[in-house]
């Protein structure tokens, strides 16, 4: 997935901002609806809402660079609640290591440790002891996002990649079913961030993340990680070996190969001592829906700016508007033009 330089798709500033110019507003009418949010969402300070001057906003940005930039962003952080509404993980209250995190409404669980929902087409499969499953059976399925839309009849809701509707037959095959594997009891081996070292340059640092996973024989799992900073520059990148046997590289939605993967030794656990190294709890991270990233990459981490929830989708959560809308709208930049997003199944949209 790209990562568009993150400081343009920052919503607008109050206009009570300290130290920075006065109403360094996007331009964007979206911007009345994120004051909205912001202000109900017990964000602090209150603020009015009005219409910038087009000609201050690139300037303002391009000023933003370290503590400035920390600062500005500071409103945007999500909160306690928000985290937790969200589905971010947090630290198991006992067990060491492990995470909760509260799963979309419209989460279906494994039944059992020999039982999985397909993810792409939703049907029951068995596996074995080892993950694999059992059965050859292919998977027919849609990749694209079911769209709600208004018709002269009333609403009706189709495929995205073929037009189908909700009982038409999948229009993409694969060899075999994957599942995320959702299961509480999976949520083990995560690492949080640690406070930072006063002095150290992750006291203001401000990065975006972002994840591309694919299906093993145990779920979901990490097949590479990128991190820039606010120039877009990247300051940690790399390809990830899962730690489980690859039944599906998600190629379509990732990008990543299975050539991409052959040689790489690089493990979740390497990835974890390089973030834990680069990031703080301090570190502020940027990202769409990062609770997905931070499960792939079992990390606990809570000082976030997410734009899946200051965009919010106007039918509320558990919908969430797909990144490649949100940059087309505020950034007038096409993203993930050779897909559809990254989790095709969460994203209806109007
Ligand atoms: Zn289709
Ligand atoms: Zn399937």
């Amino acid at each position: 997935m790209n990562i568009p330089s993150f400081q343009h798709k920052l919503p607008a500033a109050p206009s009570t901002a300290p130290s920075l110019p006065s109403h360094p507003v996007n331009p964007n009418h979206r911007v009345q609806s994120h004051f909205s949010t912001l202000a109900g969402g017990g964000q602090k300070g209150s603020w009015s809402i009005e219409k910038p001057a087009k000609t201050d906003v690139q300037a303002v940005y391009k000023s933003l660079t370290g503590a400035k930039l920390y600062q500005f962003v500071q409103r945007y952080l999500m909160t306690k609640e928000q985290l937790l509404e969200n589905g971010y993980p947090h630290a198991h209250p006992d067990v060491k290591g492990k995470a909760v995190c509260k799963l979309d409404s419209r989460a279906v669980l494994s039944p059992s440790p020999t039982e999985r929902y397909c993810s792409r087409c939703n049907a029951l499969f068995v596996v074995d002891d080892w993950g694999f499953p059992k059965a050859i059976v292919s998977c027919a399925y849609h990749w694209g996002r079911a769209n709600k839309r208004r018709v002269a009849t009333g609403l009706e809701t189709r495929y995205s990649c073929c037009m189908g509707d909700l009982q038409s037959e999948g229009c993409c095959l694969a060899s075999t079913h994957v599942s995320d594997n959702l299961n509480p009891d999976n949520y083990t081996g995560f690492v949080s961030t640690l406070p930072p070292n006063p002095g150290t340059s992750s006291h203001h640092a401000v990065y975006a993340l972002d994840c591309e996973m694919c299906y093993t024989t145990g779920g979901s799992e990490l097949t590479r990680v990128t991190v820039v900073d606010h120039d877009s520059r990247v300051v940690y990148e790399s390809f990830v070996q899962p730690h489980n046997q690859i039944l599906d590289y998600n190629t379509r939605f990732s990008g990543i190969t299975e050539e991409q993967l052959e040689d790489v030794t690089t493990t979740l656990r390497d990835v974890q001592a390089a973030l834990l190294t680069l990031f703080s709890s301090s570190t502020v991270l940027v990202g769409h829906s990062l609770e997905s990233d931070f499960r792939a990459l079992k990390l606990i981490h809570h000082t976030v700016v997410d734009t899946s929830v200051l965009f919010p989708h106007k039918m509320g959560p558990p919908y969430k508007r797909a990144l490649r809308n949100l940059a087309s709208e505020h950034l007038k930049k096409i993203i993930q033009n050779d897909g559809d997003s990254c989790c095709p199944r969460h994203d209806l949209n109007f």
